[in-house]
């Protein structure tokens, strides 16, 4: 029935979708004849770009009049986290939660430099390009390289070419341009993040790639509205192309489209979405409001919609997938030191987590999937309004903007939350190894990339020993041992105290 109501409703979209629709319904995918593999089945990374501790905390504040992880500094120039009640999902005793490093390649982290010295996060900071391509391939590289060796250039293999050769499905989703840094990271390699043309075809021709949902939409503009064809994002060719139904891709664009593949009423085995919009779903658009969600674009999903049906795409193979979730322009109001868009943004990314955990439950298990919910750096060094020199708290009533400070209109070194849940969580514990001393116990961006190439090629292996794992290779050694992940779902009481500290 549903396959049924799935073609009616493609079929509304255009007849050569529909054509494309049916084929790719038929085709036989590389996914289906892969081996089992180990590790936790699904992985669910969600990364809100630019979300530091005090990002969350401006919006529960601003939703409940409180919130944890606030600082204060004591005369001795201690800092240590304040109480405080968890407000969103992930914040929930059944989360864990620690912290992760984003530095560069080159750079560092030093708890007593971020915690004495007001300054100190300010300098050498990554950007997204090498902090997803950290948290994708399990390598650092330099400040505006996607998905490439520091020094050689080489290509580094990424959790999404990973999930394909294990037998997974992957997708990438983001509030922003389907090709921004984080994404792309996650996706393709690129010498310069900015090459958005070459970088867009690389992913449109991506064997490896089954969902792709994002903005960067040619003939819209930031707000939603029709505008002579710009092709910033996407190559003309391109966009031509997929959304003709000349490619494997089904391809949609309409709110209602987003809706009824959130709602299972459209299916499809490979699916592109561009959203009508230039560079990001809501946040630069110029018809403002004073407060969170004010007069916002009607012609686009949020990311909550974008996530659901891109896990109902995913979510049909037997053997698993991997999906990245961004939250994009977070990041952008920490450039922009603007609140009000801080919070909505903040809030879309929460709704979207809210999603994906009711789809795990309705649709999987916390036995299967693994959903991390992190950040790939701090921006705008979002900090009490009195911070500088000390690490002041935010303040505020629910309801109310929250009382802030801005100091700066860049990204900061320092460490962000990582908070995980499901198959997986006690090995992934187990990397968070290093101490800071206000934020406790935390682990580098690069680790959980490894740690899942390593237990997912080891249930390749295993399942198929005449078919190796090459992309164990180029990610080097790696920092611990590891006893592999998947073998069981909950963390150990004590590790989770030692996280909250
Ligand atoms: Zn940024």
């Amino acid at each position: 029935m549903t396959q049924s109501i799935s073609r009616a409703v493609a079929g509304a979209i255009s007849a050569a979708a529909l054509a494309v629709a049916v084929t790719a319904a038929g085709s036989v995918t590389p996914a289906l004849a892969a081996p089992p593999s180990a590790g936790p089945k699904n992985v669910i990374y969600m990364i809100g770009d630019g979300m530091g501790y005090n990002h969350v905390a401006g919006t529960n504040i601003f939703e409940t009049g409180q919130a944890m992880y606030q600082t204060e500094e004591d005369e001795d120039g201690n800092v240590t986290e304040l109480d405080g009640d968890p407000v969103q999902v992930y914040e929930q005793d059944d989360f864990n939660r620690v912290a992760l490093s984003t530095y560069q390649h080159g750079n560092d982290y030093d708890g007593e430099a971020a915690w004495s010295d007001f300054g100190y996060v300010n300098e050498d900071v990554t950007d997204s390009a090498a902090a997803g391509t950290a948290m994708a391939t399990g390598q650092k590289t330099t400040n505006g390289v996607l998905g490439q060796h520091p020094e050689t250039g080489d290509h580094l293999t990424n959790l999404s070419e990973v999930a394909r050769e294990t037998g997974r499905s992957s997708g990438v989703v983001s509030s922003v341009q389907y090709n921004h840094a984080t994404p792309a990271s996650f996706a393709v390699s690129n010498i310069n993040r900015n090459n958005y043309v070459e970088i867009g075809s690389d992913m449109i021709n991506a064997e490896h790639l089954d969902v792709v949902m994002g903005a960067g939409h040619p003939e819209f503009d930031d707000n939603g509205e029709p505008q002579e064809a710009s092709y910033d994002y996407i190559g003309a060719d391109d966009y031509a192309a997929v959304s003709s139904g000349e490619t494997e891709w089904d391809y949609v664009e309409d709110v209602s489209d987003f809706e009824a593949l959130a709602s299972g009423e459209l299916e499809s085995d490979k699916l592109f979405g561009l959203a009508q919009v230039a560079t990001t779903l809501q946040q630069a658009r110029s018809d403002s409001g004073e407060l969170p969600g004010e007069h916002l674009n009607d012609n686009v999903p949020d990311l909550s919609t974008m996530s659901e049906g891109a896990l109902n795409v995913l979510g049909d193979n037997d053997e698993g997938f991997h999906l990245m979730i961004e939250g994009g322009a977070i990041d952008w109001t920490g450039h922009a030191n603007d609140t009000v868009r801080n919070i909505e943004e903040q809030q879309d990314f929460n709704a979207a987590v809210e999603s994906v955990v009711d789809w795990v439950e309705d649709h999987s298990s916390w036995k299967d999937t693994l959903l991390i919910v992190t950040a790939d750096h701090e921006t705008g060094y979002l900090w009490g309004e009195d911070s500088d020199p000390d690490y002041t708290p935010l303040s505020g009533a629910a309801g109310e903007l929250p009382e802030v400070g801005w100091h700066s209109t860049n990204h900061t070194n320092h460490l962000v939350p990582f908070y995980f849940k499901g198959a997986g969580s006690e090995q992934l514990m187990r990397l968070a190894d290093e101490e800071d001393p206000a934020r406790g116990a935390y682990l580098d961006n690069v680790e959980p990339a490894r740690l899942l190439m390593e237990t997912w090629a080891e249930g390749d292996e295993s399942g198929h020993p005449g078919n190796p794992p090459k992309h164990a290779e180029p990610n080097g050694p790696p920092s611990h041992a590891n006893p592999g992940v998947g073998s069981s779902a909950n963390p150990p009481a004590h590790a989770n105290e030692n996280a909250r500290r």
